[in-house]
């Protein structure tokens, strides 16, 4: 069971990690961050695809259709 000293700082934690998270998405969703891509990467499997403004990921949608 937690103690108050132990909740505190597991909360103080959680907000920490929460803002970290939610500020890099934040920023990546705004395009303030440039991905970096690996030469091996294949663009389908990327976590990133969807929202990729790379060229190589312009391309790979557009080889979709
Ligand atoms: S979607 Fe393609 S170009 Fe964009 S980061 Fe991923 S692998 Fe690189």
């Amino acid at each position: 069971m937690m103690n108050r000293k132990e909740f505190i700082q597991a909360g103080l934690r959680l907000s920490v990690l929460t803002g970290i998270v939610g500020g890099s998405l934040f920023l990546v969703s705004r395009n303030k961050v440039d991905f970096t891509c690996s030469e091996n990467s294949v663009c389908k499997s990327c976590t990133v695809f969807s929202g990729c403004e790379l060229d190589k990921a312009k391309q790979s949608r557009q080889d979709e259709r």
